[in-house]
């Protein structure tokens, strides 16, 4: 058996809040980061199927005023403690802390967090996938030219799927990979 050398080269880009944590609507506090059942599992098993793994989040209290800058960091040094723990590491960690009303190319349904990641690690878009809860997340992995699955909710006619715990979307990727 060899291992094959080459990086990945397509993404999987994670919606953070209400994907891989509970919502509990503008994190500032670490201690309150909870990861959602069996996400650590379904993100080893995309990464053996050579996804890199990237998050992709909007962080808009920041921009409101609502979430300290050094709050945001410890909210994500939470979640990637939490994740290392079983051995899931990201490749890459996107954020837009902008207000809405910036009109930034990065919030979400804008693709520019997918675009920018997906040229700083080689990846090919059109084989990616984005995962996320919002309608604004399908839209954004839409826009990017990737597939994109909706997380729990309604089925979205623009999502390519729609599914509701990650062990399902392990099982999706399985299948469409
Ligand atoms: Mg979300
Ligand atoms: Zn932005």
């Amino acid at each position: 058996m060899t291992v094959d050398p080459r990086p990945p080269s397509r993404g999987l880009f994670l919606d953070r809040d209400g994907t891989l944590i509970r919502d509990t609507g503008y994190p500032s506090d670490p201690e309150a980061v909870t990861l959602l059942p069996g996400v650590a599992r379904a993100l080893l098993s995309a990464r053996a199927r050579g996804y890199a793994l990237v998050i992709v989040s909007n962080q808009s209290g920041v921009g409101r005023g609502m979430i300290a800058p050094d709050a945001a960091e410890a909210v994500q040094a939470r979640v990637e403690e939490l994740f290392a723990r079983e051995g899931v590491t990201f490749d890459g960690v996107r954020f837009c802390f902008h207000h809405p009303d910036d009109g930034c190319a990065c919030r979400k349904p804008e693709p520019g967090m997918l675009v920018d990641a997906a040229e700083a690690l080689g990846l090919d878009l059109s084989a990616s996938v984005m995962v996320g809860d919002k309608p604004s997340d399908v839209q954004a992995g839409v826009r990017a030219g990737a597939k994109a699955v909706r997380f729990g909710g309604a089925p979205d006619p623009r999502a390519t799927a729609t599914i509701t715990t990650w062990d399902e979307l392990a099982a999706w990727l399985s299948a469409n990979s």
